[in-house]
Formats: structure tokens, C-alpha cells, sequence
């Protein structure tokens, strides 16, 4: 029953606030604290795509956009990911401009479920889908990935589907992942994509971090799978244009017109001067991922080599900006009561591993995305508290 005097929708009513933000409120009123949490990342956006979002002000772009997304970007986005994800999408019809790839699930889950139709989500998974699916009807039927390095295989996608007691339509696949940064052999894929061939079920791939790839090239599934795949992507976090909200579905053209619809009812269309700022990201500031994935590198190495020396067992991260870590064994299996002693003794922010599934509650997760000095200092407290005792 609703506090409310008058009734509200029972599934947003029943809904949990997400996880992460709840965390996140929790720790808001601790002073001094250097967030490791989210996944933002601290570069600034690039001048190039800044001069031009600056030109589209000034020639009053500030009209409603074509809600499928401005041909020219459409045009860039098609040429861009066909080149780097090796895809041969055809032309501006098959692909949707959202507001990031957050609209994007909504739409596509919108446009794919009925009313109590299962989605497969490998879990430990980004948090917020389980609320878009929910909003959308649908019913999560989680798959554990824990106990085999936190990736999908054949067995267990046929395990899981074999024994789901709901119809599946979907599996919502992530990688680069967060928060684990596993990612994917061109032999794991093509494994992966003939056991869901044979199955009539709709491939979700979340590929957001696809330019954050450290080793090897990115292979998308939509390549091995292009009659049941639809792709996301967005340059939130490969362009740090998290502000600028900018996502895109690939898929089949007809799928998309469907697709088109839900989109016009959520949100019509996407910024106009934001999608300018898209073109120009896709095109001028093309090499714009390749200087931050060298940063993010370093990172990476400097940050997995010390929670090994603290006593922590990460998952090495092959892409994305997250490391995924058991806590050390002393400190007990409670990550959530870790990350909050971290938080007000340490005075830094990570984020518990329940909020990302039920099956790491003595996990957590560290983001290296905002900057080498927050990464250095953050560390330089971690170590005085946890091996010295020293609070700061
Ligand atoms: N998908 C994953 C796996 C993410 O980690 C994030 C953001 O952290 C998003 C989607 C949301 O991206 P966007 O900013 O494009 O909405």
C-alpha cells in the first residue's frame, strides 16, 4: 500500500532506488572524500568539438533536431563504427541517436518486451538496467558469472535459458563490462554468438566502452549476429562527453523505425547542439579515445599493482576504467561496510560489490577514470590507513 493519498503506478512505487546512488547518498555529507566511484571521466572534452559546440550556439542552433538524429551525424556515426567496430551497417536508417546509451536501453527494451517476458543479465552488471527493465515489464533472470572469471560461456547461457522458468526474449550483454573491465576473445565471441544463434532470442550488446579496450581490437557482436543483434554505443565515456548525452543503437532498419517511435515519446529528439558536438567528436576528434585509453593504461597498472601489495585480489581489467576487487581477506566478506569505513576513515570513495550483484558482497569496485592525482592521493590514504592504521 502507498504512502501516498493517491495511488501511484505499483511497479515504480515497489521499485528500489539504485543501488550506486543509494551508496553514493550515504556517504554525501563526509568531508574531504576523493570519489573513485563513478564512472566519469576526468578529462576535459576535447577543444576541437568544443569550438564547434560553440558555433552551433552562435548560428542558433537551437531548434528541434530531426528525432532520429541529424543526417550528418547519422552519416558520421555509420562511417566511424563501421570502420572501428569492422561492421558494414549500410547507411543512416539503421541507426538511432538517443539521449546516451541510458535512453537507449529504455527504448530498446520498450520496443522488444511483452509484459512478463524475461531478459538473461549477467550479473555482477551496471546496476541500472534492472530498473529500466522493470519500468519496461520485463523480469531479470540473472547469470552468474563469479565463479568463471565474471564472463558469459556457451554452458552457462544454455543452462541459464534451460532452466528459466519465464520465457527469455533477451540477453543484455556488456563489454569492455562494468564494473569487472572483462572483455572478450574473437574466439569467446564466436563461441558465445553460435550458441544464441541457436536460440530465437533478441542479443543486447552494450558496447559503450568498446574504445577502452586495452589489447587486441574490439569485435562487436552485431558482426557475428546481425539478424538478432541491435548494438548501443555513445560517446560518454570514449569522448568524456558524459554531460552531452549522446548514445546510438545499431540495428536492422526496420527495427530501428519501430524504435524510432518509442524514442519520439521519450524524449523526441536529442539535442541539437549536443549532436553537432557529436559530429565533430566522431570526425575531427576521431583520435580522441587513443590519448585517454594511454592514460587510462597507466592507471590501470599503477592501481592493480597496489591493491596487490594492500592485500586485495583484483580482476585484472582488459578494457573500461573500473577495477573490480575482493577485499583482503582480513578486513572480513562485508564490502559495503569495508567501502563505508574506507569512506569516513580514509576519506575515500569506492563502491560496494553488492551494488552489482548479489554473488560479490566482498567485492568492490574502483574507478580510475577521473584523474592521476585523485588516483595517487586516493591510494597514498588507502595505504596509511589500511596497512598503518593512520586516519586522515
Ligand atoms: N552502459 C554502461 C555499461 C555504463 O557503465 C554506463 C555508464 O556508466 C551507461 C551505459 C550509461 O551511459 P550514457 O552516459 O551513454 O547514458
Amino acid at each position: 500500500m502507498s504512502n501516498f493519498i493517491l495511488p501511484l503506478n505499483t511497479t515504480v512505487d515497489n521499485l528500489k532506488r539504485d543501488p550506486i546512488l543509494d551508496f553514493q547518498a550515504n556517504i554525501r555529507d563526509i568531508d574531504d572524500l576523493i570519489q573513485l566511484t563513478f564512472g566519469e571521466p576526468g578529462f576535459a572534452v576535447d577543444d576541437r568539438i568544443k569550438a564547434v559546440a560553440k558555433v552551433s550556439i552562435d548560428h542558433d542552433r537551437s531548434h528541434y533536431a530531426n528525432s532520429q538524429g541529424e543526417v550528418n551525424l547519422r552519416r558520421a556515426a555509420v562511417s566511424y563504427f563501421n570502420r572501428h567496430f569492422n561492421l558494414k551497417f549500410k547507411g543512416i536508417e539503421d541507426v538511432l541517436v538517443t539521449q546516451g546509451v541510458s535512453e537507449g536501453i529504455n527504448v530498446v527494451f520498450m520496443t522488444i518486451l511483452e509484459h512478463g517476458d524475461g531478459v538473461i543479465i549477467p550479473e555482477p552488471s551496471y546496476s541500472p538496467y534492472t530498473t529500466s527493465l522493470t519500468l519496461a515489464g520485463g523480469i531479470k533472470i540473472p547469470l552468474d558469472t563469479s565463479k568463471n572469471d565474471f564472463k558469459i560461456t556457451p554452458e552457462s547461457i544454455e543452462k541459464t535459458i534451460s532452466e528459466a522458468s519465464i520465457p527469455v526474449k533477451a540477453i543484455l550483454i556488456n563489454y569492455p563490462a562494468n564494473p569487472t573491465g572483462v572483455t572478450y576473445s574473437n574466439d569467446e565471441l564466436q563461441a558465445i554468438a553460435d550458441t544464441l544463434k541457436k536460440h530465437k532470442i533478441w542479443v543486447i550488446s552494450d558496447e559503450i566502452y568498446a574504445a577502452l579496450t586495452y589489447s587486441g581490437q574490439h569485435t562487436s557482436l552485431y558482426k557475428l549476429l546481425p539478424k538478432q543483434s541491435i548494438l548501443l554505443t555513445g560517446l560518454s565515456k570514449s569522448h568524456a562527453m558524459t554531460g552531452y548525452r549522446i548514445g546510438f543503437i545499431f540495428a536492422d532498419s526496420k527495427l530501428i523505425a519501430k524504435m524510432l517511435t518509442v524514442h519520439e515519446a521519450l524524449a523526441f529528439a536529442v539535442s541539437t547542439l549536443c549532436q553537432d558536438a557529436a559530429f565533430a567528436a566522431l570526425t575531427v576528434g576521431e583520435d580522441v579515445p587513443e590519448y585517454a585509453l594511454k592514460a587510462y593504461r597507466k592507471r590501470r597498472d599503477f592501481l592493480v599493482k597496489t591493491l596487490i601489495e594492500l592485500g586485495f585480489q583484483p580482476v585484472n581489467p582488459q578494457g573500461a576504467f573500473y577495477v573490480f576487487t575482493k577485499i583482503p581477506q582480513k578486513f572480513g566478506n562485508d564490502g559495503y561496510a569495508f567501502a563505508v569505513d574506507l569512506a569516513k576513515n580514509a576519506k575515500v570513495a569506492v563502491l560496494p560489490g553488492e551494488a552489482f550483484s548479489k554473488t560479490t558482497p566482498n567485492y568492490i569496485r574502483i574507478s580510475y577514470a577521473s584523474s592521476d592525482n585523485d588516483l595517487k592521493e586516493a591510494l597514498k590514504r588507502m595505504k596509511n590507513y589500511l596497512q598503518n592504521g593512520v586516519k586522515y
